[in-house]
């Protein structure tokens, strides 16, 4: 009997776990968060007021049963359109802190907000027992990794020992990324995703006004959403599974209704095309075609792109495709060897900055936190197949190494996407902390959506 759960982190995931498993009268929750503010997690905190939700208003409720909870949020705190607004990361901060402290208010003692980081996690009586950095214990009869993204890998020919900021910031949300520079500095951000985005935003908005050069293998930029609401014709039926035979079926879609609507309308089954899809299908995907869906499937709001558009077009911003060799120190800053995709031929460049956007690591062999590190020692959590994070079955239950699910050990958010995939988002996480809390709650046998 499950009436005590303890929660590690307490962004999106974990904090409506525990508002979750509250709203459906479960068991008691305590929320373990390691930084200051809980609620916020890595995507709603340290924002810059130039970053915007990547989602539409419409999409971004915390509840997948209250689908327009979010719209009227914003409507009372006076936002105009706010369906079809692309809000400030930072509001939906406040959104969600808001959330966890009218779930605390009314919780009684049935939730408890711990501030520390869980280095540890033992079987104990039947249960489990959390060690927390600071000395502290918790024991619980379950617990829930809502533990986000693992930072992203250094990137290749990059010995972080040899080089640290201001030449070199591994960590993309670091505060002094954008001291220092001079207008005629040229600044290498290595990634050309969303993340690169939020860091030439965070560069131009602190005035700096020289070069910046993204480079990642294909060079690809995240694509725009479309102006307006996001109305399209549902497709009735899932789409064959191949990823060939998908690949020529959404091209032919894109060619009939558009690209942003054959990419949307997938999304229902996306995560259905992912796990029936076999161990080789899914490395194809990853190899080959990973790229080009991340940035037809994870957009812009229009107005950054519209800024992105502009440092393009003055050639502020200049996109390159290729590999970094080696990375070495110089007088004036970082000498960077890297071959152009396509040739060769070596090239070399100089830059006063490298900021590393390569993007979240997911691989448990290669996570330093010590939590996860052990967990993985002990055979108590392992690897999925390819490498994308945490190992869970289809009700979130992280699997032993020996191949058992644990009935003690769930993991929630981005860790769990190589049984998802499609989990990286709020509208979809939503439905996957919903789920889990029904079940430990013992709900999930009365009717769905509209409790
Ligand atoms: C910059 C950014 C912008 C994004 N924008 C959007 C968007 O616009 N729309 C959208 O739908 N999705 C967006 N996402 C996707 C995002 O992944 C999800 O929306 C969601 O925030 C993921 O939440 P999480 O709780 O799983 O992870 P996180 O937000 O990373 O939270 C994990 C928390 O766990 C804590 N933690 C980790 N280990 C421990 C430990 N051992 N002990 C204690 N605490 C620990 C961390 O400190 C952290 O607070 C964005 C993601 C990022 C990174």
């Amino acid at each position: 009997m499950i009436r005590h759960v303890a929660i590690i982190g307490a962004g999106f995931s974990g904090t409506l776990q525990a508002i979750n498993l509250l709203r459906h009268d479960g068991p008691r929750a305590t929320l373990i968060e390691r930084a200051a503010a809980p609620a916020e997690g890595l995507a709603y905190g340290a924002a810059h007021p130039q970053h915007l939700l990547n989602v539409r208003a419409a999409g971004m409720s915390a509840f997948p049963d209250d689908p327009d909870h979010f719209v009227r949020w914003l409507a009372a705190h006076g936002v105009a359109d706010a369906a079809t607004a692309f809000a400030p990361r930072l509001t939906y901060g406040a959104y969600l802190r808001e959330l966890l402290g009218e779930a605390q208010a009314r919780s009684g003692d049935r939730l408890k907000v711990v501030q520390g980081e869980v280095v540890d996690l033992v079987r104990e009586h039947e249960g489990v027992a959390l060690s927390l950095a600071d000395g502290g214990h918790i024991a619980a009869d379950a617990a829930v990794l809502a533990v986000g993204n693992l930072p992203p890998h250094d990137p290749v020919g990059l010995d972080p020992a040899d080089l640290g900021p201001p030449l070199y910031f591994g960590n993309p949300w670091d505060p002094r990324l954008t001291a220092g520079l001079s207008r005629d500095d040229t600044v290498l951000i290595v990634g050309t995703g969303l993340t690169m985005v939020d860091v030439a935003l965070a560069l131009e908005a602190s005035g700096f006004a020289g070069q910046i050069v993204a480079l990642s293998r294909r060079g690809l930029l995240p694509r725009r959403h479309a102006g307006g609401s996001a109305e399209w014709d549902r497709l009735d039926e899932r789409p064959s599974v191949a990823a060939s035979a998908l690949v020529a079926e959404l091209r032919a879609r894109a060619e009939a209704i558009g690209w942003r609507q054959a990419v949307d309308e997938l999304r229902p089954f996306t995560q259905s095309l992912w796990r029936n899809a076999s161990d080789a299908e899914r490395r194809r995907f990853i190899r080959h075609l990973r790229p080009w869906w991340d940035v037809h499937r994870h957009r812009l709001a229009p107005p950054v792109a519209d800024k992105i558009d502009a440092m393009l077009a003055s050639g502020q911003l200049q996109p390159v495709a290729g590999k970094t060799i080696a990375f070495r120190r110089v007088e004036d800053g970082v000498e960077l060897t890297w071959r152009r995709r396509g040739s060769d031929t070596p090239e070399t460049m100089r830059v006063a900055r490298v900021i590393n956007c390569t993007g979240p690591l997911g691989d448990l062999a290669r996570a330093e936190e010590p939590l996860l590190r052990r967990l993985v020692e002990r055979g108590m959590i392992r690897p999925d197949a390819q490498h994308l994070g945490i190992d869970v079955d289809s009700e979130a239950r992280t699997i032993a190494a020996d191949g058992a699910s644990n009935d003690d050990l769930y993991a929630l958010g981005p860790m769990t996407r190589g049984a998802f995939w499609e989990i990286v988002a709020v509208p979809d996480i939503r439905v996957q902390t919903w789920t889990l809390a029904r079940r430990l709650s013992n709900a999930h046998w009365v009717g769905g959506e509209g409790l």
